[in-house]
């Protein structure tokens, strides 16, 4: 197959890790015959020091225009100050809303030989393998009204959860789909015993359902799931919710494997989807050559398999990470006695050789 990826490494440790993903990208086109085009472009800090905006209209057009997008990371000390549209971070709203990115999805895995760097007991995370799907572009971050009022004697702050048949269906059907690719286990996540619009998302949920009768769907409140996943994860495969809950449970799902440094993720709307760390641009240890590449090059991964369709060729990726930390290579944020301590671009080589060999 051929596809163009438009590579946005950004600021800090992006401009680090981003290459060690192309080069793993590289070298998957080379072994399995597929031809990718990489083309740069400016975004974020770096993009405002060389054009004045975070994300300039060539950067946009070059997202559009490619088959799926490999970003770094955005944001540094030097861009703190300014105003708020300028900010870096302001880049990742504009791609998210330009490219119609409306389910996020991120996967906590833990690698086993890294259980002890979890906050939990080996015990409970050991086995953790699952995805959370979140909905990105609707729920009460977008609904109207929203606000603050003068009232009498005070003020009254306004935000509404709101949400459409369209927007469930879409959004359940990427939970579907991705479940088909693993275990094939959906749990939907909401508040229906209270929320009237977690009533209209499970039935629609339900709905959508009937078209994956090969997939299993449970459905379960959402602080029973936050308690849930810090006692027993390992029962849980795709995790499907609403803007506001995917954005908490998401970030503790991720703490569960220990890392930040390990964790990719996935943005797919109706034709481009964005692929990038979890992570930030992690201004305290950029330049140094020693940031964990794995979360970026595991993000190439799922750009394989999810805008690609290429499941083969991410399987090869995943397994060659797994090979270099199971030969004990590690960079200092995972790293522990007995183990090999490598900066950036070394790991990037040790899972490279493993996906040659
Ligand atoms: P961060 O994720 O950049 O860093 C948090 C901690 O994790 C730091 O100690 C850092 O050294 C460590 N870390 C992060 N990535 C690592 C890696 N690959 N390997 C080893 N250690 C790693 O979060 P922060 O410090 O809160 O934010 C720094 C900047 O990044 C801010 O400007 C913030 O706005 C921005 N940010 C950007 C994104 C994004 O681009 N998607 C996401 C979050 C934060």
């Amino acid at each position: 197959m051929k596809a163009t990826i438009a590579v946005l490494a950004g600021d800090g440790v992006g401009k680090e890790i981003v290459p060690e993903a192309v080069k793993i990208l590289e070298a998957v086109g080379e072994r399995f015959h597929h031809h990718f085009e990489f083309v740069s472009g400016d975004v974020g800090g770096q993009a405002i020091d060389s054009v004045g905006e975070p994300l300039p209209r060539a950067t946009l057009e070059l997202a559009k225009r490619s088959d799926a997008v490999l970003l770094g990371a955005v944001g540094g000390p030097n861009w703190e100050g300014l105003e708020y549209r300028l900010r870096p971070e302001r880049a990742l709203l504009g791609l998210r809303e330009q490219l119609g990115l409306f389910a996020n999805l991120r996967p906590a895995k833990l690698y086993p030989m890294l259980a002890d760097a979890s906050t939990l007991k080996r015990e409970v995370v050991e086995g953790i393998d699952l995805l959370v799907v979140r909905e990105l572009t609707g729920g009460i971050y977008f609904g109207k009204p929203k606000g603050i009022e003068k009232i009498p004697g005070g003020e009254r702050g306004i935000n509404t959860e709101v949400y459409t048949t369209d927007e469930i269906t879409r959004i359940a059907k990427v939970a579907f789909e991705a479940a088909r690719k693993r275990r094939r286990r959906v749990t939907s996540v909401d508040k229906a015993n209270v929320l009237e619009s977690s009533e209209l998302w499970r039935r629609v949920v339900i709905q959508v359902h009937k078209d994956y009768p090969d997939t299993e769907l449970s459905h379960m409140y959402v602080d029973n799931c936050a308690m849930q996943l810090i006692r027993y994860p390992r029962q849980f495969d795709v995790l499907v919710t609403s803007n506001l809950f995917g954005d908490i449970l998401s970030d503790e799902a991720a703490m569960l494997t220990g890392s930040i440094g390990m964790l990719p993720s996935a943005s797919l709307g109706s034709h481009t989807g964005l692929y990038e760390p979890i992570h930030g641009s992690a201004p305290d240890i950029a330049g140094q050559s020693i940031a964990n590449p794995i979360a970026t090059i595991a993000s190439a991964a799922m750009m394989l398999a999810y805008s690609f369709h290429l499941e083969k060729e991410a399987e090869a990726v995943e397994q060659a990470i797994v090979k270099s930390l199971e030969d004990g290579y590690r960079t200092k944020d995972i790293s522990s006695p007995g183990t090999t301590l490598v900066g950036t671009k070394a790991m990037g080589d040790a899972i490279l050789k493993n996906l040659l060999n």
